[in-house]
């Protein structure tokens, strides 16, 4: 058995705003607590793209986006207890923190004071840059590795690992459930896992898209109504309906219409992350104690409960599985909100 994983395959954004490109990066070698995971799927989040055309600012590059990695241990440091070679397993978007701060010792991990480390585009504690998920191999601490259960495929699992948790995580600390009218603004990625997972814990949930070209797909997927944001009617009928309207959108948003859809004492929650900040007016979160909140991905054992609850309801995304040399192309469509609903490499053409 080799410990030493010098360099692997990947694909890499070689500076801001330059297409990927096939290269080979180094990983650590496998210590103590790390698993080597043979990654077979890796999920194309709209963060990745964000992250690669430097939208957020202070990327590190050559870069190597991807934190909804699917696979299979490879190998396993002498320390570690949880994981043995062969299992199925994820990770995220970080995969270290500093596991002391008040928030690691609750398992919000992502909220870490001093910061977690990101799957890609951070620092790790030796100072060495990490890379992601697209690639062939990656070399994680055996703590930030989740187990995908039986019954989920690989490829559709991959993007729960960011999606999934993304959603799950304001939906149960805001508890959508029966009785809850719970709205989803934008079908794409996160949006689609949203509807899934907001139907499964018996919200009565409605998609609020900018056109009804999604329509159909939305009612499949579990939303019990589907409007058109580009239509001004959709606001005066739906004015002060929602207990917990949840933003997945990745391009500033008029806020201060979305507040008005929501109950008083209801809550709009963002999730999405664009590059651009918003203004809103006061007055949208007077009028109704409305609270206006975001929240970001999850904790690992939150991650892990979002898995089994996913295998439990047989819920994995709707993906498009492409070959790696499609990965430019792929990031054009998310950016026309034409993905149906996650693009997933098969990490075997890296
Ligand atoms: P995505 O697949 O591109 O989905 C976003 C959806 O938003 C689109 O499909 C579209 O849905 C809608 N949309 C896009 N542009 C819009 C615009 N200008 N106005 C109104 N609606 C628009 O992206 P994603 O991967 O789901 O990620 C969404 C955002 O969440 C990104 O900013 C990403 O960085 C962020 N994110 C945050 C977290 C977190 O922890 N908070 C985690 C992951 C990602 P319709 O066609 O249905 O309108
Ligand atoms: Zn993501």
């Amino acid at each position: 058995m080799t410990t030493n994983v010098t360099t692997v395959p990947a694909y890499a954004a070689p500076a801001a705003n330059a297409p990927l490109e096939r290269t080979t990066v180094p990983r650590r070698p496998v210590g103590e607590h790390d698993v080597l995971i043979d990654i077979k799927f890796s999920g194309i989040c709209h963060s990745d793209i964000h992250q690669a055309r430097d939208g957020w600012g202070e990327g590190i590059f050559p870069m190597v986006p991807g934190h909804e990695i699917a696979g299979i241990v490879a190998e396993v440091g002498p320390g570690v207890t949880k994981f043995q070679v062969g299992d199925r397993v994820g990770v995220g978007c970080f995969v270290d923190s500093c596991r002391t701060c008040e928030y690691c010792l609750q398992g919000l991990e992502q909220y870490c004071t001093g910061g977690m480390t990101g799957t890609y585009n951070a620092l790790d504690k030796n100072g060495e840059p990490t890379y992601g998920g697209y690639a062939r191999h990656i070399v994680v601490d055996e703590n930030y590795t989740l187990r995908i259960p039986e019954g989920i495929a690989l490829d559709e699992a991959a993007p729960l690992l960011c999606a999934g948790i993304t959603l799950y995580s304001p939906l149960a600390h805001w508890q959508a459930g029966p009785g809850k009218k719970v709205a989803i603004v934008g079908l794409g990625g996160l949006g689609h896992m949203g509807v899934k997972i907001a139907h499964a814990l018996g919200a009565e949930v409605t998609v609020l898209s900018q056109s009804l070209k999604k329509q159909e797909d939305g009612l499949k997927l579990g939303a019990d109504h589907f409007y058109a944001t580009s239509d001004p009617a959709t606001f005066t009928e739906l004015a002060g309906t929602f207990d917990l309207v949840i933003s997945t959108v990745s391009a500033p948003l008029d806020f201060g219409a979305y507040l008005s859809l929501v109950k008083t004492d209801g809550a709009l929650v963002n999730v999405g992350a664009p590059e651009e900040p918003v203004a809103l007016n006061l007055f949208s979160l007077i009028g109704g104690r409305k609270t206006l909140a975001g929240s970001m991905i999850g904790g690992i054992a939150e991650t892990q409960e979002m898995l089994d609850f996913c295998a439990a309801h047989g819920l994995g995304a709707e993906i498009e599985v492409i070959d790696a040399d499609r990965i430019n192309e792929a990031y054009e469509r998310v950016l026309a909100s034409d993905v149906r609903y996650r693009f997933v490499i098969d990490a075997s053409t890296i």
